[in-house]
C-alpha cells in the first residue's frame, strides 16, 4: 500500500479561521468585514496503491473556475474563500507524473463535495465515486447554495454510491464504510467543516494514515483544536475530539487537504502524538 499526495493549485481563507475567533459574531464579523486572508494554502488530493486498484480520494480544483457563471457572483463565497489553480496544474497533469492515467483509476472517494474537492470530477465517468449520503443530500438540497455547493457544475452523468456507513466500528468512530474488501481502506464520518463530511482512514501495517479532507486546515490547528468552519459547530468540535482521542489510540498521520507540511508528513510518517 503506498499513498501519493497531488497537488491541484493552491486557495487562501480569513485569517481567523486558521488562527480561531472566540465565538460566532466575531466569525461572522472577520468573514463579512476584514480583508485579512490567511496564507495561500495547497490543495491537495490523494492516490492510494491497493492490490484492488487505484483509489482516488478527492479530485482538485478545476481552472473552470474562471469561466463566467462558474461561481456565484456575490454572496458570502467571495468573502470565504479564494482559489487559484491553472489548467496544467488540474488532476490529470498531476497523475501523469507518477505515469497513471485518468482511466487506470478504479475508485473515486470524495471527503465532501466543495468545489477544490470536486473539480476534477469530469474525468472520471468511468469510476466507482463514493460520497456520504448526508453531504449528497445537503448539497442537493436547498441548503445547498448557501453552503458552497454548486451543483449546476457536477457532470451530467454523476450519480454517485451514497455511503450510510454500514461497517463496524473504527475505535472511537462508531461507524464505518469499507473501501477495500480487506478492510484496510474504510471512510468514517467527520461532520463539522461540512454536514456530511468524512475522513479516510488508511489503515499500514504501524499506522494509520487519516486523510482528513477539511477537517483542520492543518496538523498543527488539530493540535490547537481549531476546525476548519466559518460558524463553530457542535459537530466540528465533537469530530476534533474524536480525532485526538483515535490518534492517541493508534499512532495516526493526520493529513489535511491544505496542510502545508503534508508532504513533510507523509515522507516522516510525523503521528499526531
Ligand atoms: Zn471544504
Amino acid at each position: 500500500m503506498k499513498i501519493h499526495l497531488l497537488q491541484t493549485g493552491t486557495v487562501r481563507c480569513k485569517q481567523f479561521q486558521l488562527t480561531g475567533a472566540s465565538h460566532n459574531l466575531s466569525r461572522m464579523y472577520q468573514l463579512i468585514f476584514t480583508q485579512k486572508w490567511g496564507e495561500w494554502m495547497p490543495t491537495y488530493c490523494w492516490l492510494i496503491e491497493h492490490s484492488n486498484g487505484l483509489i482516488l480520494v478527492d479530485t482538485g480544483e478545476t481552472s473552470k473556475i474562471y469561466e463566467p457563471g462558474y461561481l456565484p457572483k456575490g454572496g458570502l463565497y467571495h468573502k470565504a474563500v479564494e482559489t487559484n489553480i491553472k489548467k496544467e496544474e488540474e488532476i490529470p497533469n498531476q497523475l501523469a507524473q507518477l505515469g497513471v492515467k485518468p482511466n487506470d483509476i478504479k475508485t473515486v472517494v470524495l471527503t465532501h463535495m466543495h468545489g477544490d474537492h470536486i473539480g476534477g470530477l469530469s474525468h472520471f465517468e468511468h469510476c466507482q465515486i463514493l460520497v456520504s449520503k448526508k453531504e449528497y443530500e445537503m448539497a442537493t438540497s436547498k441548503k445547498g447554495t448557501g453552503n458552497g455547493y454548486f451543483p449546476k457544475n457536477w457532470p451530467a452523468w454523476f450519480t454517485p454510491t451514497l455511503i450510510d456507513y454500514t461497517g463496524p466500528a473504527e475505535g472511537v468512530f462508531q461507524k464505518s464504510y469499507p473501501l477495500t474488501t480487506d478492510g484496510s481502506i474504510v471512510a468514517v464520518p467527520t461532520p463539522g467543516h461540512s454536514a456530511g463530511h468524512q475522513s479516510i482512514l488508511v489503515k499500514d501495517k504501524s499506522f494509520t494514515y487519516l486523510l482528513a479532507g477539511d477537517l483542520t486546515y492543518n496538523l498543527d490547528t488539530l493540535r490547537q483544536e481549531i476546525p476548519d468552519v466559518v460558524l463553530m459547530n457542535k459537530a466540528a468540535q465533537e469530530t476534533v475530539s474524536r480525532v485526538h482521542q483515535y490518534a492517541k489510540a493508534h499512532p495516526t498521520v493526520y493529513l489535511s487537504s491544505h496542510d502545508w507540511n503534508a508532504a513533510q508528513l507523509l515522507q516522516s510518517k510525523t503521528t499526531v502524538y
